[in-house]
C-alpha cells in the first residue's frame, strides 16, 4: 500500500544544493587527525556537501574496532566549524540520538542491522519527537521494502520531515561479486511506494571492494538516484574498518569526475 508521508523535498531544506546530495567521509572516525585531515581533504571539492563519520559501529562480530564513541562527536563538531561541511552519524539507540541531537549535528543516519529492528527505529523515532532532525534511513540488512517503510512511517508520525532513504544492498542471497546485493528492483518499488522520499545510495557498502565502486554509483545515477553517500578515508589501508571499499579523497574526486551525474530530483 503507497504512503502519503510528509516529506519535505530536498530542495526546501538544502536550498543551496544544486548538485546531487553528496556524502563522503571515513567509516569510522579514529583520531581526531585523521578526522580532520579526511575532511579538510574533501571540503575542497564543492561537490562534497557532508561529512560522515561512524562513532558508534555496529560490527556484525565482535572482537574489531567498534568505534571511537562520543568523541567523536566533538570531532565532527570541529569539522563542521572549520570546513562548513554539514556533519552527520550513524545513531543505533535512545542514547546516542540524544547525544548526536546535543551535539547539533545536521544529519543521523540509522544502519541497516537497526532498520530491520522496528523496536530500535521506535526508540529513536521517540526521541526525536517534536525536533526538526534530518534522519537517513539505510535499507534493512534483508530485502523487505515494507520494513524499509515502516521505519519512514515511524519517523514520520514523530514529525519528522527530512527524510532521506539510503540503498545499501542487501546480505546476499546468491553469488555475487559484490559485499552486498543491490536489489534495484526494491528502490523502484520504493520509489512507487514513497514518490517523494529522496534516495541515495551507498555504493561503499554494496561494492566492498573499491575496483566496483564506480559501477554501482553509475548504475544508481543511471536509475534516477538522489546523490550518493560514499566512504573516504584518507589513507584507506590503516582504516580500521572497511579498509577495502574506501577512497583516498582524492581518488573520490576522481570517481566524480568520470560520473555521469543527475541532480537532485526530489
Ligand atoms: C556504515 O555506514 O559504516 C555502516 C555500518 O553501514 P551499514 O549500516 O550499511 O552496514
Ligand atoms: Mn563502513
Amino acid at each position: 500500500m503507497a504512503t502519503e508521508l510528509d516529506i519535505r523535498p530536498i530542495k526546501e531544506w538544502l536550498p543551496e544544493l544544486n548538485n546531487p546530495l553528496l556524502i563522503a567521509g571515513p567509516c569510522s572516525l579514529e583520531t581526531e587527525e585523521q578526522a580532520m585531515d579526511t575532511a579538510r581533504q574533501l571540503a575542497k571539492d564543492p561537490r562534497v556537501f557532508g561529512y560522515r563519520g561512524g562513532v558508534w559501529k555496529p560490527r556484525t562480530r565482535p572482537g574489531s574496532f567498534e568505534g571511537i564513541g562520543s568523541i567523536g562527536l566533538e570531532w565532527l563538531k570541529m569539522v563542521k566549524q572549520e570546513t562548513g561541511l554539514r556533519v552527520g552519524t550513524e545513531v543505533a539507540n535512545a542514547q546516542h540520538t540524544e547525544e548526536a541531537l546535543k551535539a547539533g549535528l545536521d544529519i543521523l543516519w540509522i544502519g541497516a542491522r537497526s532498520t530491520a529492528s522496528p523496536f530500535v527505529v521506535q526508540e529513536i523515532a521517540d526521541v526525536l519527537k517534536g525536533t526538526d532532525a534530518t534522519v537517513m534511513v539505510k535499507n534493512p540488512v534483508n530485502p523487505d521494502v515494507q520494513l524499509w517503510m515502516g521505519a519512514f512511517e515511524r519517523l514520520s508520525r514523530s514529525g519528522i520531515k527530512n527524510m532521506v532513504g539510503i540503498h545499501r544492498g542487501f546480505t546476499p542471497f546468491r553469488e555475487t561479486k559484490y559485499r552486498n546485493y543491490p536489489n534495484w528492483k526494491t528502490f523502484i518499488e520504493l520509489r512507487r511506494l514513497m514518490p517523494n522520499l529522496p534516495v541515495i545510495c551507498d555504493p561503499s557498502h554494496i561494492a566492498g571492494k573499491r575496483e566496483y565502486l564506480f559501477e554501482v554509483a553509475q548504475k544508481a545515477f543511471d536509475m534516477g538516484m538522489d546523490g550518493l553517500m560514499v566512504e573516504s578515508h584518507r589513507d584507506p589501508s590503516c582504516a580500521l574498518s572497511d579498509a577495502g571499499q574506501q577512497l583516498t579523497p582524492a581518488d573520490l574526486f576522481k570517481m566524480l569526475d568520470k560520473l555521469v551525474i543527475r541532480n537532485v530530483s526530489v
